[in-house]
């Protein structure tokens, strides 16, 4: 039968395609259902891949006019093309989608295009077809949280889609949330030109970040132009004849306050999306913040079916949903999968990065564990110095009986990849003991990362 696959997956997102090819690769007949006109879901068409190309192309455009000189490269002033920017941010996305629709025809995987409804058990309606299957995978990701009150119109008033294509640089730019993405397209409007203020209801940016790692964070983009009103809420924006008002008022009570702008960013976070997939018909439940609730095998509260990704709980990260999509995929195909919570980087990918993998001092304080720190700043690093990318810090905790690496968090230049040596230590269960007794390559700015290894018990050479 043309509609009978062993596995269908709702939603071609990371989590979705991945669970679908690596399925594939182990033998399954599969389907995928997307409803979008391409491959890639959030992370590729709207996210990290857009805002991604947008922040190579305006630190580009930044570095040119700020530091181009200083290494005796003279340039007249840059000129934003902002059309052409979009542009190669489009092909970005285009490249990487049609990436995708590649790996689906290799693996003969039927990307069933539509919006899917669960039936029944073992049932998928797309359109006028009912796919039939043993198991379902529901990975339908995630949409922008709303702010009541607030209209996103996608022109004045933006969500992160509107704020990877807005037709001119905004004067002055209010970002609603410190988190990641907020943080991030307000850096690539920044350094075209924006003014940027980022309101914020907690008192710090970046919440479940390490600490120490937010304040040194938070004054550096205080540097690079950043305003910030912390504590503070958003209740109203409106439209005036030119610009907008935006009222914001103490987190805690307190009196009210109007700020101007051109364009309002909401990045307060995202929420599940489940909309029309048809939960009930088949009794599938969700939490409070309606996530689908699934057990340790991601199996939802229906037999066959599953979820993965941002319509779960959990970071919600292309990377998460990607590992619980292989993980599941290979189960269900009879093998062994599983997904390793405790070592999922994060990074924010403004710049200097910040990446951060495994426990916070904070978290480990709140838990009552013991440890030990060692840190060690960029200013001491070689390829820092030579390259004046000084700015930042490599930190490891590690527990204080066992040495074991609990978390280590990054800030630096490239540190969105300097993160994944200590995932892989993480991963392999290393102490900082075995990271120092490494040889790293010189001059690295990752032998920041052996020296603050070797600084969580002893000392490091070069400080
Ligand atoms: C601006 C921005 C930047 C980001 N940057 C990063 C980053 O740098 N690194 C990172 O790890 N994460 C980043 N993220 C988060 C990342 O995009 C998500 O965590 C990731 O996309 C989640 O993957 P997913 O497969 O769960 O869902 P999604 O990517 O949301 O995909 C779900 C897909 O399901 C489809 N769908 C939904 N319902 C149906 C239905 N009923 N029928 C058919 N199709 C359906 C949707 O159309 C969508 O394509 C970013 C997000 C944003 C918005």
């Amino acid at each position: 039968m043309a509609d009978a696959f062993d596995l269908v997956v709702i939603g071609a997102g990371p989590g979705g395609y991945e669970c679908a090819i690596k399925a594939a690769q182990l033998g399954l007949k599969v389907a995928c259902v997307e409803k979008r006109d391409r491959l890639g879901g959030t992370c590729l068409n709207v996210g990290c891949i857009p805002s991604k190309a947008l922040l190579h192309a305006s630190e580009l455009f930044h570095e040119a006019g700020a530091n181009f000189a200083d290494m005796g490269i003279e340039v007249s002033k840059p000129k934003l093309n902002l059309k052409q920017m979009l542009a190669f941010k489009d092909e970005a996305i285009d490249g990487n989608t049609k990436g995708i629709e590649f790996l689906f025809k290799k693996n003969k995987i039927e990307w069933v295009k539509g919006e899917g409804q669960i039936e029944g058990p073992g049932k998928v309606k797309v359109g006028d077809r009912t796919l039939e299957a043993k198991n379902i995978v529901i990975a339908t990701g995630s949409d922008v949280a709303k702010l009541p009150g607030v209209d996103i119109d996608e022109k004045t008033v933006v969500s992160s889609t509107g704020a990877l294509e807005l037709g001119k640089v905004p004067g002055k730019l209010l970002v609603v949330g410190g988190g990641v993405i907020g943080l991030e397209l307000g850096s690539v409007w920044g350094r075209l030109g924006a003014e940027v203020t980022v309101v914020e209801f907690l008192d710090n940016i970046l919440p479940g970040m390490d600490g120490e790692v937010v304040k040194n964070f938070t004054r550096t983009l205080k540097k690079q132009g950043f305003s910030f009103k912390l504590g503070t809420k958003v209740t109203k924006v409106e439209k005036q004849k030119s610009g907008l008002k935006v009222t914001v008022e103490p987190a805690k009570g307190g009196d009210a306050e109007e700020l101007e702008a051109d364009i309002v960013l909401v990045s307060i976070g995202r929420a599940p999306y489940t909309e029309g997939l048809g939960l009930d018909k088949v009794g599938i439940a969700t939490d409070k913040r309606g996530r689908i609730e699934v057990d340790a095998s991601l199996k939802t509260s229906a037999d066959g079916i599953y979820a993965i990704g941002d319509v779960i709980a959990g970071p919600m990260l292309a990377h998460k949903a990607m590992e619980e999509g292989v993980a599941l995929a290979e189960r269900l195909a009879g093998h062994y999968g599983a997904v390793n919570y405790d070592v999922i980087p994060g990074v924010v990918y403004t710049s200097p990065e910040v990446a951060s993998v495994g426990k916070t001092e904070e978290q480990l304080k709140e838990a009552g564990i013991e440890y030990n720190s060692g840190k060690f700043p960029f200013t001491a690093n070689g390829r820092a110095k030579a390259n004046k990318t000084t700015e930042g810090f490599v930190k490891i905790l590690a527990d204080k009986k066992t040495d074991r690496v609990l978390g280590v968090h990054i800030i630096g230049v490239n540190a969105g990849e300097m993160i994944a040596e200590a995932a892989i230590a993480m991963e392999l269960s290393a102490s900082s003991e075995d990271i120092a007794r490494m040889c790293f390559a010189h001059p690295t700015m990752s032998e920041a990362v052996k020296e603050a290894a070797l600084a969580v018990t002893g000392a490091p050479i070069h400080m």
